[in-house]
């Protein structure tokens, strides 16, 4: 076993070729829950990241990899899904720790992370390539071939699932990949390595480079060896990794931020509509880019739905997030804290109420760790600073509209397209409103419902490409088209 956060060693290495190998420098891993350091990580330098890309070039080209079939890749894709659960409760700690998310949230991310590589083995194993309607003496056919090395790019907040959503289907298409988590959450990925090596995968094809974006991340999207890019984070780091993708000329996918739209109109269930938006904007303490940060209420309810907002959100349990029943837990870095308070301070500013939270808690057990409380703003229109731009935490912007084209033309009044939530009685308007939304993902009746079958990704500066679903595997292949002459007098 390596020296995985588990055991926590110091610091703890990263991981190229199935060995662990630790840097020059290191970086500290803080529990924001209590401030305390967790552990010091290993920062993979450019030269780590030259070696490491020779390594996993080297192990992708190798007949044992290259030459496996799609039925023994599957194999060893099952037996990662059942080693992750089989750690379950480690991997669920090593999150909760280091991001902070509250401990059956974790937990559940666990069990969608292993989910994932299972679907990728079925996957890989049933999605054949295609004979294509031949227009002479040939056969035509079409081959899907994996690019080589993929570098997976991972942000924060939910790094079990973010990363098994680019790892497993890069996999299961054939490459070999080398991911980059977060500095906040850096060693999820070591311990899902870990595991893979002992499943079967051969050293080399998934390896874990620990480090800043800046030491790490960079020198990784710019190599030459790099043949695709997998990246989820913010738009302005995914704007800058899509411009090195277009110089290189490889192809990028890139999942980013959002402002989701979560709109009621008067007909809907109010009591499963206002369940459904607190949950869509405080479950993992707002830091999820399908977060439903801007609800949209037809005026006529306004009242109605504002007090009973009200009352859920301030019913909320913020505390430490391994106890039991929860609702939040602290943000995951006290920088990403100084960030939130900081657009909430512009609210106010900008002249918006504050309808609940909009501060710390008061509650002294928990002054050690990056809490805040959950928070609902009021009184502002979309022009505001506070309803453009995307936050991560536990703040709802609360605007109002007359009727459906107002609501749509305000809805689209936003730089990103993730995904939104629409609540009414009505499946006509609904289905309308639904197709007149910019967004990659809507929600009818329901919120942030993801399934690993269904692609997800954004329109206009919430990304490019669209992972998971069965496409979600052909994003890390390349076509290949051969024709078979059969003209018997050639
Ligand atoms: P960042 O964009 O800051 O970072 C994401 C990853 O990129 C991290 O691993 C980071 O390293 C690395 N990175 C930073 N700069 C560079 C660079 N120049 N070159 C290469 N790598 C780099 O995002 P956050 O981690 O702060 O995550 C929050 C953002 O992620 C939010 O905007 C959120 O909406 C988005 N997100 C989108 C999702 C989607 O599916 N659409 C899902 C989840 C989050 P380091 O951490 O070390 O700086």
């Amino acid at each position: 076993m390596l020296q995985t956060a588990s055991i926590a060693p110091a610091p703890i290495p990263f991981l190229i070729g199935g060995e662990p190998v630790r840097g020059e420098a290191v970086f500290q891993s803080v529990n924001p829950a209590t401030g305390q350091v967790n552990y010091e990580v290993s920062v993979a330098s450019s030269a780590d990241v030259d070696r490491c890309v020779a390594v996993a070039q080297e192990a992708a080209r190798a007949p044992k990899w290259r030459n496996m079939k799609p039925h023994e890749r599957a194999r060893i894709l099952y037996a990662i899904a059942e080693g992750m659960m089989a750690r379950a409760d480690v991997l669920a700690q090593i999150q909760m720790r280091e991001n902070g998310k509250v401990m059956a949230e974790c937990r559940a991310q666990v069990a969608s992370a292993s989910s994932t590589f299972r679907y990728y083995a079925a996957v890989c194993e049933t999605l054949g390539a295609e004979v294509t309607p031949s227009r002479g003496d040939y056969l035509s056919m079409t081959l899907h071939q994996p690019y080589g090395v993929v570098a997976a790019i991972t942000p924060w907040n939910s790094p079990l699932t973010m990363e098994a959503q680019k790892v497993a289907p890069a996999l299961a298409a054939g490459n070999a990949v080398i991911v980059k988590p977060s500095e906040v959450t850096p060693t999820a990925a070591l311990e899902v390595a870990d595991i893979a090596l002992a499943a079967g995968l051969p050293p080399g094809i998934l390896n874990v480079l620990t480090g800043t974006g800046r030491d790490t991340g960079l020198p990784l999207v710019r190599h030459p060896g790099v043949r695709m890019i997998s990246f989820t984070g913010g738009t302005e780091t995914g704007r800058t990794i899509g411009r090195i993708a277009a110089e290189r000329l490889v192809p990028v996918a890139l999942e980013l931020g959002g402002k989701s739209p979560n709109i009621l109109f008067a007909d809907a269930d109010l009591e499963a509509a206002v369940a459904g938006v607190v949950t869509g904007i405080f479950e993992g303490s707002g830091q999820s880019c399908i977060a439903g940060s801007r609800l949209f209420v037809q005026r006529a309810v306004l009242d109605e739905v504002v007090g009973r907002l009200k009352a859920r959100t301030q019913a909320l349990r913020v505390g430490q997030p391994d106890v039991a029943g929860m609702s939040m837990g602290p943000l995951s870095s006290f920088g990403h804290r100084e960030r939130v308070e900081g657009f909430v301070a512009d609210a106010r500013a900008a002249g918006g109420e504050i309808l609940a939270g909009g501060a710390r808690p008061e509650d002294p057990a928990l002054d050690a760790g990056a809490f805040y409380m959950p928070t609902l703003v009021a009184g502002l229109t979309s022009a505001a600073r506070v309803c453009r731009e995307e936050i991560f935490g536990p703040v709802l912007c609360i605007l109002p509209f007359d009727d459906e084209d107002d609501l749509v033309a305000q809805a689209n009044d936003t730089a990103y397209g993730l995904a939104c939530g629409i609540w009414t009685a009505d499946y006509k308007r609904a289905l309308r409103v639904a197709r007149a939304i910019d967004a990659g993902t809507v929600w009818v009746n329901t919120y942030k419902q993801l399934s690993i079958s269904t692609p997800f990704g954004g329109f206009k500066d919430s990304g490019i490409g669209r992972e998971k679903g069965i496409g979600g595997m052909r994003l890390y292949q390349q076509a290949k088209s051969i024709y078979l002459g059969l003209d018997a007098t050639a």
